[in-house]
């Protein structure tokens, strides 16, 4: 079932997500329907607080897909690709972090704006999976950052918090005067950032060749 994804500033989003004690039934349907949701919106992670769920739970799947659907291993790091997807994690913690790096940050919650953000390189990040068994996730590239930014919805944190406070302010504010750029736009808005990423990618790739 596709839930409804809350966006800023949904106070529900500000609330941090409570420890699972158990892995139940019911919260293993709950990131079932996290999962289809994260899919039906084209969104690479998903928090449990997105969907109004106050719930230390993450869904995660990173993988690049061509045009048509279809996963393509090639742009993803050694270990992001030794990384089962999609990811089900409860009670996330970070155990190691290493390394500073930058993306150019979306988020389902705030459809539309995409803005740089410092992250880690490197993370190993344990916690409980589908079953309820503990593991750990060792891993840089997309899913070390977007497991980053999920965690970050466990405790009430938006992207946009982690931005300076003008830049923070001026988006905050358009939205809250302007509301949200329509669906034509975002998608508009989603390509240009996938063009900036590859560009920088390849601009980063030309200057370690060199
Ligand atoms: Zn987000």
């Amino acid at each position: 079932m596709v839930l409804e994804v809350l966006k800023f500033p949904d106070a529900r989003l500000r609330k941090k997500g409570e420890a699972v004690k158990e892995v139940t039934p019911k919260l293993q349907e709950l990131a079932t329907n996290m999962i289809e949701t994260m899919y039906a919106e084209n969104g690479i992670g998903l928090a449990a607080p997105q969907v109004g769920e106050s719930v230390r739970l993450l869904v995660i799947d990173t993988r690049p897909r061509d045009e048509d659907g279809n996963i393509v291993l090639d742009g993803m790091t050694e270990l992001e690709r030794q990384v089962d997807q999609p990811i089900v994690i409860f009670n996330p913690e970070i155990t190691v972090a290493r390394e500073k790096t930058t993306y150019e940050e979306g988020c389902l919650s705030v459809p539309g704006f995409y803005e740089t953000v410092d992250r880690n390189k490197y993370v190993e990040v344990k916690g409980l999976n589908f079953k309820g068994e503990e593991y750990t996730i060792k891993t840089d590239g997309l899913l070390a950052i977007c497991l980053q930014h999920e965690m970050d919805h466990l405790e009430g944190k938006l992207f946009i918090d982690r931005l300076s406070f003008l830049k923070s302010n001026r988006i905050k504010t358009r939205i809250q005067k302007h509301g949200y750029p329509t669906a034509e736009e975002v998608v508009e808005e989603r390509q240009e950032v996938r063009a900036r990423r590859k560009a920088a990618k390849e601009a980063a790739t030309a200057a370690g060749s060199k």
